[in-house]
């Protein structure tokens, strides 16, 4: 008898300081992220579709550090990241400091599937996203003015503790059994310009494998780098644990060795069991349970 697999989706919003005011409007972020997402699995479609389409949605919410709302760096610019994973294929798709493609994770898609390549960064990036004829935008038009009146808080050394908005990223598994994630930021605030954080780097801000799961990171980028922290959860998921006591390892695994990493991760099993676990204050988490109702919380 053939198992019937029932899709499963979770996202989240970003390991971070979230400040109070930002609760209930980064909850309806990823609740309508996780709706979107849910529309194409229960449409038929694939977790790929699912990731990118849930992504798109928060990187369109201005309260969220991708897309329109990215952190601006030192010079005052957006330069985004983002990363696409196929568990089927053992695949990725990844573009790093891209600064005009209005959604960054259908270029990463794209350069995944349509591309002899995997990996693009900056004004090559960004120029691969006109070939596609994907939207393309002002920088400026990335600034929220929220972040603007950041960026002169963090100019001026003066500002109140910055928001924690966050990184964004979703894991999805389909009814085909396929199990895929996405991840995309406009990284750290004040970044040096040419930065590029875990995000993009296939392992640290992703991964996914059919056989077991799939995961999204966030947090301090640097931290996540040095622990390749989604494939970390995956492996532990392989060896024998459920998603939930996989990211909480994983995370554990990275605060045994960098104190205070400041990281979050997401994950799936390919069982589709849900986990969580961050070492920040928050992280704004949606997901759909056995009966598909919505959910989302601001903590694991
Ligand atoms: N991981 C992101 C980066 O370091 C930032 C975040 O998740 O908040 O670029």
């Amino acid at each position: 008898m053939v198992q019937q697999i029932f899709p499963r989706l979770i996202v989240h919003g970003g390991a971070g300081p979230w400040i109070e005011d930002n609760h209930n409007q980064a909850l309806d972020g990823v609740r309508a992220a996780a709706r979107a997402g849910w529309a194409v699995l229960q449409a038929g479609g694939s977790a790929l579709d699912a990731v990118e389409a849930a992504t798109i949605v928060l990187e369109d919410d201005p309260l969220f550090d991708a897309g329109v709302g990215s952190f601006l760096n030192d010079q005052g610019e957006v330069e985004m990241d983002a990363l696409i994973t196929d568990g089927d294929q053992l695949d990725f798709g990844a573009i790093a400091a891209v600064k005009h493609v209005r959604n960054p994770i259908m270029l990463a898609r794209r350069v995944m599937t349509n591309s002899a390549h995997r990996f693009f960064v900056a004004e090559g990036a960004d120029l691969l996203a006109i070939e596609y004829g994907l939207e393309r935008v002002a920088n400026l038009s990335f600034v929220t003015d929220t972040e603007w009146r950041a960026f002169a808080a963090r100019v001026a050394k003066d500002g109140p503790p910055e928001p924690g908005r966050g990184t964004v990223g979703a894991v999805a598994l389909d009814a085909a059994g396929h199990i895929a994630s996405a991840t995309s930021t406009g990284g750290s605030p004040n970044k040096k310009k040419g930065r590029v954080g875990d995000v993009p780097i296939y392992g640290a801000g992703g991964y996914s494998d059919d056989r077991h799961g799939g995961a999204s990171s966030t947090g301090v980028g640097e931290n996540i780098m040095r622990h390749l922290l989604s494939k970390r959860v995956v492996d532990l998921i392989g060896a024998g644990s459920l998603a939930d006591a996989a990211a909480q390892a994983g995370v554990d695994a990275v605060a045994s060795r960098i104190p205070s990493p400041e990281v979050g991760v997401i994950a799936l099993d390919a069982s589709g069991h849900y986990g969580a676990a961050h070492t920040t204050g928050h992280m704004p988490i949606g997901w759909i349970d056995s009966s598909g109702a919505v959910h989302a919380g601001m903590t694991a």
